[in-house]
């Protein structure tokens, strides 16, 4: 079993996508072991994404990360952190392929809808930013 952190970014949670969103993981089998609402302050976005400090989209993609609400969970499966970059699809909703969540509803490279992390790394270091583990469910 593997968790990966998920993010409903807060174009999502603006454009009414939380329920689609959620449901297209219930489909794939993917297990929400943490859920919640969370607005993150600059600072917040921009610790959560400091692999990114430096780059020349960092400002922007902090500044929309701490633009509104964003939903929070904590995905648990079989290689979950790979099933649900599939689900995501590539950064560049141009590039994502079709059925994928970014290509059926992301605007803009930035405006991407949703976050997932890239490995187990990663997951460990997302996951531990949002939760604490009791928080998160035991079975
Ligand atoms: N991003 C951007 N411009 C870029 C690349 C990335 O605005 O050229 C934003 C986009 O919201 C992306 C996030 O920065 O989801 C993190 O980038 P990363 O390369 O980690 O992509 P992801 O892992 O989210 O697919
Ligand atoms: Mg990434």
């Amino acid at each position: 079993m593997e968790r990966t952190l998920a993010i409903i970014k807060p174009d999502g949670v603006a454009r009414g996508l939380v329920g689609e969103i959620i449901g297209r993981l219930e489909r794939e089998g993917i297990s929400i072991i943490a859920m919640k609402m969370i607005w993150m302050t600059k600072g917040q976005a921009k610790a959560f994404y400091k692999v990114h400090a430096g780059k020349p989209f960092y400002e922007g993609l902090t500044g929309f990360m701490c633009s509104g609400p964003c939903v929070v969970m904590v995905l648990e499966g079989k290689e979950v952190i790979d099933t649900y970059r599939e689900l995501m699809g590539a950064t560049d909703f141009k590039e994502a392929a079709k059925g994928t969540i970014r290509h059926d509803y992301a605007t803009d490279i930035e405006k991407n809808v949703v976050h997932g992390s890239d490995g187990p790394r990663s997951a460990a270091f997302e996951i531990a930013y949002f939760f604490n583990e009791l928080e998160i469910l035991k079975r």
